[in-house]
């Protein structure tokens, strides 16, 4: 594999700052979400009164979040956090990991989502150069790390993501930038929904249960609009051996939560990185390779 260094070290610097907006994202789009639904249901339940000729209640102003406002602040005490306290990977070290106002721990997730976004970025733009094929990969990482961690916290994937994800797949292949004929990633994108929407539903009929929620689908159908059809069943067993090595490794520590419901999310965006990085025909001999098997 040829590598260019000085786009790989582009990258790398382009994914520090990415990855900085991304621990942003991460933190509160499923915030914005919530703020979304409450006024939603409030809109919804002041039309009810009005139908019914009642005086709506109020509405308690609240303040709102966006990904640009308000500015970042410690959880602990408050303390605004200046431009110097936010230099990706740097200040978390400056600081050692402490909140300059009152020293609370700053958790080591923020550096090391911005050290991962690095690490994609510059295997990305190394690979394919600082070219459209590359840019739109690091893309692709940077939508793919953002949808593992909310979905890791939350069990959300949200629509925000996953569609233009999906989308940006398939205008990826119509433009020749990946190198999965559009066709192909059209198909992917079809039979990612269909198949995980039919498991859905199987289970559902059987066992009562959900065992997945449809951002999965969407999740999926990306993945395939990305990699092409001929990639799902490699991505769908590697994300199958990932998540059931983790389950099994909480469930041996106690740590999962209650109802033992881990989201598949993670897993599949596991498998999505597996595909970039080893070519989506080839993760599963290396994986297996690795496993002694
Ligand atoms: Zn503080």
């Amino acid at each position: 594999m040829l590598i260019g260094w000085e786009n790989a070290a582009l990258g790398g610097v382009l994914g520090l700052l990415i990855g900085s907006f991304l621990n942003v994202v991460i933190h509160r789009l499923p915030k914005i979400m919530e703020q979304q639904w409450a006024d939603e249901c409030r809109h919804h339940a002041e039309e009810q009164a009005l139908a019914t000729g009642q005086v709506p209640a109020a509405a308690a102003a609240a303040a709102r979040i966006s990904l640009s406002a308000p500015r970042s602040r410690c959880p602990h005490c408050g303390h605004a956090i200046r431009w110097h306290e936010n230099i990706p990977v740097v200040s978390y070290l400056a600081l050692r990991g402490q909140c300059a106002g009152c020293k609370a721990r700053i958790s080591a997730r923020y550096p090391l989502v911005e050290l991962a976004t690095a690490a994609l970025f510059a295997f990305c733009l190394g690979h394919w150069g600082l070219s459209p094929t590359g840019l739109a990969w690091c893309g692709f990482s940077a939508a793919l790390l953002a949808l593992a961690l909310i979905d890791w916290d939350t069990t959300l994937l949200p629509d925000d993501i996953t569609l233009p994800l999906l989308w940006a797949g398939l205008l990826a292949a119509a433009l020749r930038w990946t190198d999965v004929p559009l066709a192909d990633a059209v198909w992917g994108a079809a039979a990612g929904y269909l198949s995980l929407w039919l498991v859905f539903w199987g289970f559902k009929l059987a066992t009562g249960k959900d065992g997945m929620g449809y951002g999965d689908f969407k999740l999926f159908a990306a993945l395939g609009a990305w990699f092409g059809w001929q990639a799902l069943v490699p991505i769908i067993l590697a994300a199958s051996v990932i998540g059931a090595i983790i389950g099994l490794i909480m469930k041996f520590r106690s740590q999962l939560r209650e109802g033992g419901y881990i989201p598949f999310g993670p897993f599949l965006a596991g498998a999505g990185f597996a595909a970039l990085l080893f070519g989506p025909q080839r993760m599963l001999e290396r994986f297996l390779g690795l496993l002694g098997l």
